[in-house]
């Protein structure tokens, strides 16, 4: 087709990338939203800053359980919790944790937490998550692709095992994933076994998501999302940004200040800095209930022949394939962003990973292991802040993306750059404001 074949709508969209072309945005953080949303805003025609206080995949983003895992329909505010939550909490080395000295801190983000477990909160939450979660492996696809590390992104489903539970509530469970649209089989311990041979003798039955995809290296992941920004003509600043100034209605850009002085002048702010994004939020008028759910990773260098990740429902946990081995990650512990690793959290993985593979990880220890730990960024609605700033057209936010922030990467940006571009959003974006609170 030649230029004066073009369609109107090529036109207008055309005419968009051109006039954004001169505009630059900044975004703060270069964990996995940071670098999806700025490889979407180039793609729409910003020039674009990346500003992180360590480097690409510092946070979160480096050692999750590499899950992208659209099959998570259900917002982790449950009423079946409550009966369970005081053991839990009772237990230090529990899949669910707070710090004693951490309590009262966390105590408002709770009582929000328990209003979302009200029964008309929970469906609106779910009906949010599952927007988000529909084109979310097809927008990884597309990423994965433009970036050239396809190998990034593995298609094999997951799997989700029971030891102990009986078949009548495997099947309620399963029914409810099915009757919330989720592509899933229930299968016998024999089935699981079919397909991972080296899974334990003990399970006896599994659910199979079909439609879902684990990579098997998050940090890598991000480094080639970082080299094809920086291909694109992306600059990416290490520096922690201290303040922000000119972010009155009417102001000509942002000032963003990095370390003691130095200044950048932004046409536009994207701040996606993970769990530490409340401050900012705070300068730039908002007071948001973001929370770090505090979860570990135990990287074990034995191989085995899992094809894709495994989660325990007794055990709480997730095993997923990796280059590195095999990663035994999960549990929530409310601790805030200063508190340090508490090792047994991280080791106490191993035992239960045992149970789960006991062949390939016969006479095993947790000295073989690298523990890590990272800051889930969440809301007590289970929902990302992604949008525009009320207050300024010079503002956007992409953060809180709890337990889900690998799986919501590509779509989210997309949804992020149409919102900047001041287009039609694909989803409705009115569930994930920043002044919802
Ligand atoms: C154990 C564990 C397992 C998980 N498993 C999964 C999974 O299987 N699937 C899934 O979808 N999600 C999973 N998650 C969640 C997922 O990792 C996060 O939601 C996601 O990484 C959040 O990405 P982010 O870019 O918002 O934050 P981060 O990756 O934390 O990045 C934030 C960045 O902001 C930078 N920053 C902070 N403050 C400043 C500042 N003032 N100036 C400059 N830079 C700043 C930090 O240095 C950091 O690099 C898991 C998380 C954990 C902890």
């Amino acid at each position: 087709m030649t230029n004066h074949e073009l369609t109107s709508q090529d036109k207008a969209s055309q005419a968009n990338v051109s006039s954004a072309r001169n505009v630059d945005v900044t975004v703060i953080g270069a964990g996995v939203i940071g670098l999806a949303n700025a490889i979407a805003l180039q793609k729409a025609g910003f020039s674009v800053r990346v500003i992180d206080k360590q480097g690409v995949a510092a946070g979160a983003s480096f050692g999750n359980a590499g899950h992208f895992a659209t099959e998570q329909v259900f917002p982790l505010a449950d009423p079946a919790m409550l009966l369970k939550l005081p053991g839990m909490l009772l237990d230090p080395l529990g899949p669910f944790r707070i710090q004693p000295r951490y309590f009262l801190k966390a105590l408002p983000w709770f009582m929000r937490f328990l209003v979302n477990m009200l029964p008309a909160k929970r469906a609106h939450n779910s009906a949010a998550i599952k927007s988000l979660n529909q084109k979310s492996i097809h927008a990884w696809q597309q990423l994965v692709s433009e970036c050239g590390c396809s190998e990034l992104l593995k298609l094999e489903g997951s799997l989700l095992v029971f030891e102990q539970t009986p078949l009548v509530e495997v099947e309620r469970v399963y029914k409810s994933y099915r009757d919330a649209g989720v592509a899933v089989k229930l299968i016998s311990g024999e089935e699981v076994r079919a397909l991972e041979p080296d899974l334990s003798l003990n399970i006896n039955h599994g659910l199979w998501f079909t439609q879902v995809g684990h990579t098997p290296d998050p940090a890598e992941l991000c480094h080639r999302l970082a080299t094809q920004f920086e291909k694109l003509g992306g600059k990416l600043v290490i520096g922690e940004v201290t303040r922000l100034a000119n972010i009155g209605k009417g102001e000509q850009c942002v000032s963003v200040c990095v370390g003691e002085g130095v200044n950048y002048q932004s046409d536009k702010l994207l701040l996606s800095a993970g769990a530490w994004s409340k401050p900012l939020a705070q300068q730039l008028g908002f007071k948001v209930p973001l929370e770090t759910e505090r979860g570990y990773h135990l990287m074990m260098p034995q191989q085995s022949r899992l094809q894709r990740p495994v989660a325990s429902f007794e055990r709480k946990f997730i095993i997923t394939p990796m280059n590195r081995g095999i990663c035994l990650a999960g549990t929530v512990e409310f601790g805030g962003l200063k508190a340090p690793l508490v090792e047994a959290r991280a080791d106490c993985l191993l035992p239960h990973a045992k149970a789960l593979l006991p062949e390939v990880l016969v006479g095993a220890t947790t000295s073989q292991g690298e523990r890590w730990m990272g800051f889930r960024p969440s809301l007590p609605d289970s929902l990302p802040v992604l949008g525009a700033s009320p207050k300024s057209d010079k503002i956007f936010f992409a953060f809180g993306h709890q337990h889900l922030g690998l799986t919501w990467a590509a779509f989210s940006a997309q949804l992020m750059a149409e919102t900047i571009k001041g287009e039609k959003t694909q989803v409705d974006m009115t569930p994930y404001r920043i002044d919802r609170f």
